[in-house]
């Protein structure tokens, strides 16, 4: 089994759409392992995304993610890693394949309702930077 770091981000979570979205994850066979509801902190956000340090949608990002809360998750499945990239769509919605999260919910490639890790290495990284082992069940 392999594990993903997922989050609703904060759109997501000012529309109401917790519930909405973790059914779909729990309809697709994932299992929620860990969770935590936070407001990511500029430091937060900023070391998330440092890859994307210096792209003109960096600080847009940023001012986003910080603009609320976001519900961070722990999810686990099998091949979990492709199988939540392509129940949640493409980054831009308009690109998005019908029935995916960010195609039904997603307002822009920003206001983009959920996140994914997509490798193995990015997954691991990710669920550190938010989980330390013992609140991960
Ligand atoms: P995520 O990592 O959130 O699952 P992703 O892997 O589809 O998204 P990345 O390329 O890692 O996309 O970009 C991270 C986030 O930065 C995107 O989810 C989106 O919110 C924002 N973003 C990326 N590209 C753009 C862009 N061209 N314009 C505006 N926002 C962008």
């Amino acid at each position: 089994l392999e594990r993903t770091l997922s989050m609703i981000k904060p759109d997501a979570v000012g529309k109401q759409l917790i519930g909405t979205i973790l059914q779909r994850f729990e309809q697709a066979g994932f299992t929620v392992v860990a969770a935590k509801l936070m407001q990511l902190t500029r430091e937060q956000a900023e070391g998330f995304y440092a890859e994307h340090e210096g792209r003109d949608f960096y600080e847009p990002l940023i001012e986003f993610m910080t603009s609320g809360p976001t519900m961070a998750l722990v999810l686990q499945g099998e091949d979990i890693i492709p199988a939540y990239r392509e129940l949640i769509g493409k980054t831009d919605p308009t690109q998005a394949a019908a029935g995916t999260i960010r195609a039904d919910f997603a307002e822009s490639t920003r206001l983009n309702a959920v996140h994914g890790s997509d490798s193995p290495e990015s997954a691991a990284r990710e669920i550190a930077y938010f989980f330390v082992d013992d609140e991960i069940c």
